[in-house]
């Protein structure tokens, strides 16, 4: 059984209801509409561990200057049955009903619009009415009755849960979500997310595609693709051994709020797949075509042909996520095109330094000797010192390879092996050779420039002539040490 995320708030007080808001008689009005249709719940339950923490520089509304105010939110007049310490807000999209601070409120409205705007543009479809959301951070200061029954359970257990109702004839529906969220950073963000598709295509999907994208949802920060999932999902995901495959999560009989771990599943497959370069056209077609339920939609059906490919890609994040990784950057380039080496040909390949692993285009055979030389500067960090592809003192920088073998129908990769400015190295196996700048996975996307790499069987041809900038550098660097800054000035 799961945890609760949060102790269980203190009973709160057995007064006479007194909350009579007009979205209850809303809601109410929407029931008797719509009886008799089935409800659809996506409870969402949180990891046991530490609730989430915002990132530092976002804890305090307060104290950081406040952006100019996106969107127009207007607390609602008190009534006579209006509760002290508990207001309406309403936005072009939604109504929230919470007992936060009016600056905390703001802030989260100003969230979720910019949030809803742009699942709306993936989407390609407005969001369709109200979202009317409670959002609480103190239970004990609602009154007995003002939160419906429906939501109470999860807010009880520190979670969310979003409640649809549907009316549908045909093709045409009637759907109304409401939201009940604890005050946390992630979990309204989730919940919108099921709203959202709730009350605009009728439906959320099947739920893998349901909670993988609202758990994206829960992470979402405007303009920052990196992963920012909880520390402990992370570390979840790279430790868990086996990993669950791509079918076990996509097929599994699991029902929703079943238990963190299954969530960060789903989560990793949606986050891969949406920001994977390879992957991201035929999952956008695919998750609009379970949301407008055309027949035949599936996982298996979309991504079928590139089975392999998507599974090794799929256990490379497994492998390498961690907070700041960057699956777009480390998308791999399956339509390069790789020769075996025979002759004293040489092969050439641009890497860039914040991307995976790139290829040389150069397949090696176990046990032979390879000529190296490498041409370029680039830098780890916007502003860092350029480093040459030896690396600096900590071996960050340096060029380093791994070959891409396909074993039983499974593409592998091996161990990287050191390779560096100049030199050769002995293939470690067979297998295609791919390069990459040596640096944590967390921090490619702030690396700059890129390096010429030329490779060549050592045995056949004259030798690879040493990298362009060293003699360049001889000449000049005795006397006259250029300022290495102007070398990786970048626009
Ligand atoms: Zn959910």
């Amino acid at each position: 059984m799961l945890d609760r995320a949060r102790p269980q708030e203190a009973p709160h007080s057995v007064a006479p209801v007194v909350r009579a808001a007009s979205w209850l008689t809303l809601t109410a009005l929407l029931i008797s509409l719509i009886a008799g249709d089935g409800t659809a719940a996506q409870p969402k339950k949180k990891p046991h561990v530490t609730p989430h923490k915002p990132a530092d520089g976002e804890t305090s509304v307060a104290a950081a200057p406040k952006p100019p105010r996106k969107v127009s939110r207007k607390k609602k007049d008190r009534d006579k049955n209006s509760v002290e310490g508990i207001a309406d807000f309403g936005t072009a999209h939604f109504l929230l009903h919470t007992d936060l601070s009016d600056d905390a409120a703001e802030e989260l409205l100003d969230r979720l619009e910019t949030m809803l705007e742009l699942i709306s543009k993936y989407w390609g479809r407005a969001s369709s009415g109200v979202i009317e959301m409670f959002v609480v951070k103190d239970l004990s200061k609602w009154p007995a009755g003002s939160i419906p029954g429906e939501g109470l359970d999860s807010i009880n257990g520190g979670a969310g849960i979003t409640v649809t109702r549907r009316v549908s004839s045909g093709d045409a529906f009637l759907a109304k979500s409401i939201v009940y969220a604890i005050a946390d950073r992630g979990t309204p963000q989730h919940e919108v997310v099921h709203a959202y598709c709730g009350q605009t295509f009728g439906r959320t999907g099947p739920l893998w595609y349901s909670e993988g994208m609202a758990e994206m949802g829960q992470y979402w920060r405007a303009n920052d693709f990196s992963v920012n999932a909880h520390p402990q999902i992370i570390r979840y995901l790279r430790n868990s051994q086996p990993k669950r495959g791509l079918l076990e999560i996509v097929n599994a009989r699991e029902i929703t709020g079943d238990s963190w771990q299954n969530y960060a599943w789903r989560w990793a497959l949606c986050h891969l797949l949406a920001n994977n370069v390879n992957y991201h056209g035929r999952f956008h077609s695919l998750g609009l075509a379970l949301l407008t339920n055309l027949p035949d939609a599936s996982f298996e059906q979309a991504y079928g042909p590139m089975a392999q490919e998507i599974s090794f890609e799929y256990r490379q994040f497994l492998q390498n996520v961690e907070t700041g990784y960057r699956a777009d950057l480390c998308s791999w380039d399956w339509k390069a095109k790789f020769k075996l080496a025979k002759t004293g040909n040489i092969t050439q390949a641009k890497i860039e330094a914040q991307r995976g692993w790139q290829p040389s285009r150069l397949i090696v055979s176990d046990g032979e000797d390879y000529e190296f030389s490498v041409n370029g500067k680039w830098s780890l960090h916007e502003n860092g010192p350029a480093v040459d592809p030896d690396g600096d003192e900590q071996g960050r920088g340096r060029v380093v390879g791994a070959l891409l073998t396909e074993v039983n129908g499974e593409y592998q990769l091996g161990e990287p092996f050191e390779l560096g400015k100049f030199g050769s190295f002995q293939a470690p196996g067979p297998g295609s050779l791919y390069l990459r700048c040596r640096d944590d996975w967390s921090s490619l996307a702030d690396n700059r420039d890129s390096v010429i790499v030329r490779l060549k069987l050592k045995s056949k041809g004259p030798p690879l002539a040493p990298p362009k900038d060293d003699d360049h550098k001889k000449k000049t660097s005795d006397k006259k040490p250029a300022p290495e800054s102007t070398e990786n000035d970048h626009p």
